[in-house]
């Protein structure tokens, strides 16, 4: 764990990707264009929100990983990385590949919906953060949208196309999923009843966390010790890749001054 600003090494490596990497494949990462229509109150139209997938390659391509732990609409994103990869090895590793081509690692629930339906994202303000305590996570599961078949409580409905639905398969356990899956198709369940199950099952799994947190709460140096000493860590590794990087494309950091051909 560590904070990528003070590994550098993650800012030149973008910036050495960003020239091989074409505007069309940017332009068509499916995140890009939806957070565009979705955030009108922010400029985006800079190259750093265009070529943020640009850093999340260098980002991950730094430590040379076969395998990326993302969620599903992230995997568009691991798909170009490997493209970058790929084009980066063809420039510049004839000899050796320097960059592995990672695989998206999925959990079988690979969509954590916000409380509004879409992708949870702090930009939406549709997020359950993990501090939020107890009340404030019972009042956001009140609100959230359900399956829109369920117009009146007599109405049957679908878990697999409500996001109140997904959190379920994510947190709770198989015999509330089973409780819910019956309850909702049949209209045996109310909407209100069901969130307060969803809601049970978060807490569950947030309180502990929060419990754990207050130590570092109370103490940041603590925090901080963890992140100094990851920051290390990564920056060793860091060195490494980029001094593969340099190499293979030809680039030195050391000044070399040019060799005397003997005359004064
Ligand atoms: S009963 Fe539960 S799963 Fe079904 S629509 Fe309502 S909130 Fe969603």
């Amino acid at each position: 764990m560590f904070i990528q600003s003070h590994v550098p090494q993650h800012a030149e490596l973008h910036l050495l990707f960003s020239m091989i990497t074409p505007l069309g494949w940017l332009e068509r990462v499916p995140t890009y264009k939806e957070q565009r229509e979705n955030i009108t109150e922010k400029d985006l139209t800079t190259y750093g929100f265009l070529g943020y997938p640009v850093l999340q390659a260098a980002d991950i391509l730094m430590y040379k990983g076969d395998f990326v732990p993302v969620g599903e609409d992230q995997v568009p994103h691991v798909e170009l990385t490997r493209e970058i990869a790929r084009r980066f090895n063809q420039f510049y590793g004839k000899v050796t590949p320097v960059f592995p081509e990672p695989q998206p690692l999925l959990t079988p629930t690979p969509k954590l919906p916000g409380t509004d339906g879409r992708k949870m994202s702090k930009s939406y303000g549709n997020t359950i953060m993990l501090t939020d305590p107890e009340p404030v996570v019972r009042q956001k599961l009140k609100t959230m949208v359900t399956d829109p078949a369920r117009v009146r409580r007599t109405d049957p409905g679908d878990p697999d196309k409500c996001p109140v639905g997904d959190l379920h398969k994510i947190f709770s356990s198989p015999e509330t999923v089973a409780k819910v899956n019956i309850g909702c198709r049949s209209a045996g369940i109310g909407c209100i009843e069901c969130k307060g199950w969803a809601a049970d099952a978060l807490v569950q799994v947030l309180q502990p966390m929060q419990e754990r947190r207050k130590k570092y709460e109370e103490n940041p140096r603590l925090a901080w010790d963890i992140l100094e000493a990851g920051s290390a860590s990564a920056s060793k590794v860091a060195d490494a890749t980029m001094a593969d990087v340099r190499a293979s494309m030809g680039m030195s950091l050391q000044y070399e001054p040019p060799k005397s051909n003997g005359s004064k």
